[in-house]
């Protein structure tokens, strides 16, 4: 089946009690696309989800699947899969049985039910556990059936509602690696919405974050990055180091610990550079700091310096020497990694 775009225009959401959910939302999602949408509980993502699904109508614009008009359709007539972070797999059910419920309920016959589920099982690495009850599998095993229940009756769109949320941290990081690689594989729409922006990063062809029910910044994981629209966003991706600026220098800003480069021709008051992009050097460098601790994280240590300012600043370094604490450090910082944000 060929993917489909989907498109929300200007819609609005608002309870009964007032709070509006999803406020002028407009955006399109490409045919093929996995859309990340990421930010602060309640700020809108689930009922962005729901109005896609049809599980919500909007008060106010439409919602359209490969430019068609389906916001006054329900969602058994919008062709979408769902995944929720509590399974909502039939317990009575075996793990087939849940896998085929929606080939039943559509009255596909028995042969190609059976066909699709063992080609399902394969897909999400369950083959052999299709006559397992529910209650015999592990958390991840039972997203696995809850993703290969979604996709059995061929969804244009899959949507998935912090679909690895329940899961604990290792075999999170493991499904969501799986997921990733079925993502492609299928090449289909989708949807997903997370608290995690590690998982926004790594499965998000786009990412849409999200503020009190608009649009904060949608744009690719790189771009969100290294291009973050205004401090919101930049501090929900990563970590940022903040400084006060305190005044000019000759070829740059003045800030606690020494000074950065800075050639904007106005002068910000606040300026800010990843951890990754500060580094220690042995020459005296752009500031000086002492250390405060040294945590070693595989593939890299972070570094917290102290420079006098309120917050200490964090570095993230590959050099993976020992340093005492309390040892002076310079920093070096290239003109290109320090930049200012909207607030
Ligand atoms: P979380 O990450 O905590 O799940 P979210 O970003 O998914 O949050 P939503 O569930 O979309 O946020 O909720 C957005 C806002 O709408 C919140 O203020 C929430 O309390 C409110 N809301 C959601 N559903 C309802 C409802 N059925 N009735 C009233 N208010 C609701």
């Amino acid at each position: 089946m060929s993917a489909t775009s989907i498109r929300l225009e200007s819609c609005r959401k608002a309870f009964t009690d007032g709070t509006v959910a999803v406020d002028d939302l407009s955006l399109e999602i490409q045919a093929g696309e996995t859309l990340a949408i990421l930010g602060p509980s309640g700020c809108g993502k689930t009922t962005t989800l729901r109005l896609i699904a049809g599980l919500e109508r909007p008060d106010a614009g439409q919602v359209l699947f490969a430019g068609r008009d389906v916001t006054a359709l329900p969602i058994e007539r919008r062709d979408v899969g769902m995944v929720f972070q509590n399974y909502a797999l039939f317990p009575n059910l075996d793990v087939a049985g849940n896998i085929v419920y929606g080939l039943k309920v559509r009255k596909v016959a028995r042969a190609e039910r059976e066909r699709r589920c063992a080609e399902l099982l394969e897909l999400v690495g369950l083959q052999g556990h299709g006559q397992r009850a529910i209650h015999e599998l592990s958390g991840g095993q039972r997203q696995r059936v809850a993703l290969a229940r979604a996709l059995a009756p061929q969804p244009r769109v899959l949507l998935l509602d912090e679909p690895l949320a329940a899961l604990d941290a290792q075999l999170r990081e493991r499904l969501r690696a799986e997921l990733g690689q079925l993502l492609r594989e299928l090449a289909m729409t989708a949807v997903f919405v997370t608290h995690d922006q590690g998982e926004a990063m790594a499965l998000g062809d786009r990412i849409l974050v999200m503020e009190r029910g608009r649009i904060a910044q949608l744009a690719t994981p790189r771009a969100l990055y290294q291009q973050p629209a205004n401090c919101f966003v930049a501090s929900f991706v990563g970590t940022l180091n903040t400084f006060v600026v305190l005044g000019r220098t000759a070829n740059g800003v003045q800030v606690n610990g020494g000074s950065l480069p800075w050639t904007g021709s106005e002068l910000p008051s606040t300026l800010y550079c990843r951890p990754e992009h500060l580094r220690i050097t042995c020459e005296p460098g752009h500031m000086r700091g002492r250390l405060l601790g040294q945590f070693f994280q595989g593939a890299q240590s972070r570094l917290l310096v102290d420079v006098g300012s309120d917050q200490p600043l964090t570095v993230d370094s590959a050099d993976d020497r020992l340093l005492a604490p309390g040892e002076l450090i310079n920093l070096a910082v290239e003109p290109q990694r320090v930049f200012s944000l909207h607030v």
